[in-house]
């Protein structure tokens, strides 16, 4: 049979990173097994919509390079692929479940559930369920008579349709990760099926729709593990067969305390989300995409949050990973989030990134007076600055001296290293670069390692103030290359003009 998976997200707001690693995960096992990959949305709780998520959903896979081959936006022959787009599929097999006793009618309003739930507090009994054992006293098709049911229906009166939980019998079903898991029914309640409105609910829709779309396995986040019994029950209902099931564990935050929620991440100081989202209250929340991240970091950090391949590899391709993917690897238990690491997957990813893709990742961000730059020399800069970058932006900021003048000198490197013989040092070294006709790092360092063995000079004599007049800084690449790279004008006038600066800082200073 054809491994079909799905991720089955509710469009209820930007789609936190754990969704996105059920969908990574979903996306493994289908390539490994040659299967399908659907993207369904489940839209059937119609108050928690919001407008935008769907899209946004859309977008952040695409930005992860894990792509549906079915689903919304990408076409199939099982669709439509939005719920609420399904509305008459479902009515024949909510008919079917209350024809065959499994499901019955509920007349019940809220005000009367609220009731019995407050009585039942009184009693002392705080967690009131409609069940086995409740349902006689309560207004449904079970407990009313004939005529009752038919004068409510014909009277147009609202009710629910819910799922006729036998009393004490053991569901048992298999999870790929955790294995055998065995609920008894006494404690599961009369789950709604069909809402007043006669919209059916996630557990219903969910299971016709896998049921339809021929999904062989389910695999999802540990929260909808408590959901599972009533699912393989409804599938023993229609005697259809059940898929596999695999619930994935929990991403927790930080210092391992709980769940990794939506606020978390702009409260600790990273993004939980992929992308950027701004909330219909104009609440920012930030994204791993905006932030500078690679997209490849981000998946192969995603990846090893739950699964690990078996060894100590860590840096996969997603080809690699399709390809050592198994769910027999996932662990049970929480996956603590580590920001650190993620940020250790982005230098590795930026570090293997070409020179020139670098340059064009660096283009955007350069302000409008810096768009004529050559990209060789971007590329140049990105070759030089890329060993010291986590992010994109760091080359810039680090490597400011790269696009704007230096005003600005390192006060650390000022006091400790500029000393009273500096000025002098620097106008020599001044006059022996000048004569250098083709400025090239070699060149450069010739002429530097000649002028300390004349003088017998070390290099931190001379240096560290060398590189405070070209670049303000007290550390960086080589200065040969960063020399070479802003050519013989520019290095020749900030030293000119550097040298009278940085003795009236330090006179200030003193
Ligand atoms: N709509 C559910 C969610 O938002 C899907 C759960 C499932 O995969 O069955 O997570």
């Amino acid at each position: 049979m054809k491994v079909r998976v799905r991720f089955a997200p509710s469009p209820t707001g930007p789609l936190h990173m754990g969704g996105v690693r059920t969908a990574l995960y979903n996306y493994l096992f289908a390539k490994k097994h040659g299967g399908d990959f659907l993207l369904r949305i489940e839209d059937t709780d119609q108050k928690r919509f919001v407008p935008g998520a769907q899209e946004y959903i859309i977008d952040s896979l695409k930005w992860c390079g894990i792509e549906p081959n079915e689903g919304v936006g990408y076409g199939g022959d099982k669709g439509p692929y939005i719920q609420s787009e399904r509305m008459s599929m479902y009515q024949p097999y909510i008919d079917q479940l209350i024809e065959s006793g499994h499901a019955y009618l509920a007349f019940d309003t809220s005000d009367d559930l609220e009731r019995m739930r407050d009585q039942a507090k009184e009693m002392g009994l705080p967690n009131w369920q409609y069940n086995g054992v409740t349902r006689s006293s309560m207004k449904n098709s079970l407990s009313l008579s004939k005529e009752e049911v038919e004068k409510r229906l014909a009277n147009g009166d609202p009710y629910t349709v819910r799922i006729k939980m036998p009393r004490n019998t053991d569901i048992k079903l298999e999870d790929e990760i955790r294995g055998w898991v065995t609920v008894n029914t006494n404690n599961l309640d009369d789950k709604v099926l069909v809402k007043e409105t006669g919209m059916p609910t996630y557990h219903m829709a969910n299971i016709i729709d896998d049921h339809l779309m021929e999904i062989t396995h389910v695999i999802r986040g540990e929260e909808w593990l408590p959901s599972a019994p009533l699912h393989v029950f409804l599938y023993d209902c229609f005697g259809w067969d059940r898929p596999r099931f695999a619930h994935l564990p929990l991403i927790l935050r930080p210092d391992g305390k709980g769940k990794l929620s939506k606020r978390d991440g702009d409260k600790l100081g990273f993004p939980v989300f992929p992308l950027d989202w701004m909330s219909a209250e104009g609440e920012k929340y930030s994204g791993y995409k905006e932030g500078g991240y690679f997209s490849k970091a981000f998946v192969n950090m995603l990846a090893l949050l739950g699964w690990n391949p078996g060894d100590n590899k860590e840096i996969m391709s997603l080809e690699e990973m399709v390809e050592l993917f198994t769910l027999d690897r996932v662990g049970k238990s929480g996956a603590r989030f580590d920001p650190d690491k993620t940020k250790w997957f982005n230098q590795y990813y930026l570090r293997s990134t070409s020179n020139e893709d670098l340059a064009d990742l660096l283009r955007p961000l350069l302000d409008e007076a810096h768009q004529g730059l050559e990209t060789s020399y971007l590329a140049k800069i990105c070759e030089l600055m890329k060993e010291r970058a986590t992010f994109i932006q760091d080359i810039l900021v680090e490597g400011d001296y790269f696009f704007n003048a230096v005003t600005v000198y390192d006060d650390k490197t000022v006091s400790k290293k500029w000393k009273e013989e500096t000025p002098l040092i620097m106008a020599e070294l001044l006059a022996e670069l000048k004569t250098i006709k083709d400025f090239t790092t070699k060149n450069i360092e010739t002429v530097f390692s000649a002028y300390l063995a004349k003088k017998e000079y070390g290099f931190g004599h001379v240096g560290p103030g060398f590189r405070l007049l070209v670049t303000g800084k007290g550390m960086g690449p080589s200065m040969f290359d960063i020399c070479a790279t802003l050519g013989k004008d520019t290095v020749i006038s900030r030293m000119e003009n550097g040298i009278d600066a940085i003795n009236a800082l330090k006179a200030a200073n003193q």
